[in-house]
């Protein structure tokens, strides 16, 4: 294990250290912005209460206040100046606002916050004069109650954040086994694209009542939503149990309804152990499959749960290793909250100044980049005493803030059988490193930010702990019935800061190579709906070929006619016969 200093306190060379560099993390985020700095913090965007200058949508429904607000997701990928939006306080208010939607050919976006890199909250041409009103679920719609004692389950409003919910489970005594690393993240939001973290039972463990090592989405035991209700003929809350086949496709929507609150198993809490390494080498750590030494699927082994980021350039990545430890270890530090890696979260000006360089015209200094960055890693984890620390669950799988640098992402799960997790990580690291070799030989540096390695179990629907729980067919990891032996999916990330010069053709490059390499009886693979896929030269989410082709195929191969991409899509178009929850994108990937 990598040691330990054990600084309780901010020395004053962890000062000096937090003045001068910060660091990007799992999930770490970078985005040049036109500003002095190329960083910019993200603050709640007030609403613009200016209706006096323009008059809303025609025949609104006169007592639910309407405002136009700026619509920036996180990544700063889509910034819309104005948009019509509202903080809906009722599923009263909801229903109004569907009814009067289809009446007036109006589209309704259901919206947490804002931290989805696809375009599926709303497209980046929508403006004041779209037909379109954002929903802004994270005001109300916020309440939680345990509603089961054993198993364990929970009733949460869909416009509560991970972290509320997760700090009260745990006051409750229960926790969940992964989930996303970000707190501010929507449930709604969250369930809309199958959020997962990372974990698969090691070796010898057994899976518990509760547990899943799927995605948060798996969890549903039934979801209360605005849909149409066909003998009424009007959009209603209605009430989808996990066991009623017409669930299936709301489980992963994409938010192609409005999830207004959900039950979720959830299980006895557990304290984990988390150690960081940085000592490693790539080599060793993502070696052939078979090979001895500390390679992830050694890892895997001994604990089931762990993260790989690997800044481009650079040697050593830092692996976080998850174990769950009922006792605090003599060398572990207890911590008493989430967000343990604050020189992941803050950005220094040596970084930002690097960064802009890069952006500015010097693509050569990525190099250089990556080093600072793994260096930044190894001394944050030193300074901030964070290399092996103990606690309650929520508080090591929460790990990222909204200040931490912003990047875009590209992202897959690849099924696989837990035999093949090494194979399918050294083929994709071996394709990755020979790229950037090429691309640099080229002068072509477009990859700046780290590559990141998870690897969960599948979305088994037994995990429900119900009698006949169906599938989540729209998650990048429900099993294939032709593939029983395919029993985990390692989910591959690659950042890198948004307009970076050829990242559109590397990632293109490197996605067709995938879809081609992760076939037949070896592995298959899925988009993750949040992250960017569909990649052409000029960027995510504009290849015709993946979004027409390989997205319907990935989900359909294997999978039960009644619960495939077909079937998904046609059931969600049913609950929403008038289109109100649509946007342009979602209209060229599940036409009507
Ligand atoms: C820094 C960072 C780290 C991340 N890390 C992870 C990670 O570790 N694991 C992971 O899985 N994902 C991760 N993500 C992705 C994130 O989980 C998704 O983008 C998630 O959808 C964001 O939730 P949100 O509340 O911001 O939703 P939004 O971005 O506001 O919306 C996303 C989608 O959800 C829909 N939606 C929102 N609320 C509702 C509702 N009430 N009813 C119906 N539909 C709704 C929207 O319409 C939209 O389609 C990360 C994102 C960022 C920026």
């Amino acid at each position: 294990m990598d040691q330990t200093n054990h600084h309780n306190d901010m020395t004053p060379s962890r000062r000096a250290f937090l003045g001068t560099t910060a660091a990007i993390s799992a999930g770490a985020m970078i985005s040049p912005v036109a500003t002095a700095t190329p960083w910019e913090q993200l603050d709640p965007i007030p609403p613009k209460a200016d209706l006096a200058t323009m008059a809303p949508p025609m025949n609104f429904p006169r007592d639910i206040p309407i405002f136009k607000q700026a619509f920036r997701n996180w990544s700063r990928g889509i910034q819309i100046d104005d948009l019509w939006t509202c903080q809906p306080t009722s599923v009263e208010d909801l229903i109004t606002i569907a009814n009067w939607a289809a009446e007036n050919r109006y589209r309704i976006r259901p919206r947490g916050y804002s931290h989805n890199w696809s375009p599926i909250v709303v497209s980046p041409e929508s403006n004041l004069g779209t037909r379109v009103i954002l929903l802004d679920m994270t005001e109300h719609f916020k309440d939680m109650t345990m509603t089961q004692d054993w198993p364990p389950a929970v009733t949460v409003g869909a416009g509560a954040s991970m972290e509320s919910l997760l700090t009260y489970l745990e006051n409750e005594g229960y926790g969940v086994t992964s989930c996303p690393a970000p707190g501010d993240l929507s449930v709604g939001g969250v369930l809309a694209i199958d959020g997962h973290g990372t974990g698969i039972p090691a070796e010898g463990e057994t899976r518990e009542i509760g547990q899943t090592y799927g995605t948060l989405s798996n969890r549903v035991l039934s979801l209360k939503c605005v849909a149409w209700n066909h003998k009424n003929d009007r959009y209603e809350l209605m009430t989808f149990d996990r066991s009623h086949p017409d669930t299936a496709a709301m489980l992963v929507a994409l938010g192609r309804t409005i999830v207004v609150e959900a039950e979720l198993r959830v299980e006895e809490n557990h304290n984990l152990r988390c150690e960081s390494y940085v000592s490693i080498s790539a080599d060793e750590m993502f070696a052939p499959a078979g090979a001895s030494g500390r390679t992830m699927e050694s890892f895997l082994n001994s604990s089931g749960r762990i993260e790989a980021i690997w800044f481009p350039f650079t040697s050593n990545p830092w692996l976080k290793v998850w174990t769950v430890q009922p006792t605090k270890p003599f060398w572990a530090r207890e911590v008493s909250g989430p967000f343990n890696y604050p020189f992941s979260d803050n950005i220094s000006e040596e970084v930002s100044n690097l960064i802009g360089e890069i952006m500015d015209g010097a693509p050569g200094l990525t190099p250089q980049f990556g080093q600072l960055m793994a260096t930044v890693t190894s001394l944050g984890l030193l300074f901030d005493n964070a290399f092996d620390l103990w606690g309650p669950s929520k508080n090591l799988l929460l790990y990222v803030k909204r200040t931490t640098l912003r990047v875009t992402a590209n992202g897959y799960a690849v099924l696989t059988r837990r035999a093949d997790a090494q194979r399918v990580i050294h083929e994709f690291v071996n394709k990755y490193n020979s790229m950037l070799q090429a691309y640099a030989d080229d002068g072509k540096y477009p990859i700046n930010g780290p590559m990141e390695i998870r690897v969960t179990g599948l979305d088994d629907p037994a995990h429900a702990e119900l009698d006949d729980a169906c599938d989540v067919p729209l998650s990048a990891v429900v099993p294939c019935e032709d593939h029983p032996d395919w029993d985990c999916a390692v989910w591959l990330d690659l950042l890198t800061v948004p307009r970076t010069p050829f990242s559109g053709d590397f990632y293109a490059e490197l996605e067709q190579w995938m879809f081609e390499n992760y076939v037949g009886d070896y592995a298959s693979m899925r988009v993750e709906w949040s992250k960017g896929w569909g990649y052409t030269g000029v960027g995510p989410w504009t290849s015709d070929q993946v979004i027409n082709e390989y997205v319907p195929q990935t989900l359909t191969d294997g999978r039960p006619a009644k619960a495939n991409w077909n079937s998904s899509v046609s059931l969600l178009q049913d609950l929403d016969p008038h289109g109100i929850y649509r946007n342009p994108f979602l209209d060229k990937l599940m036409p009507s």
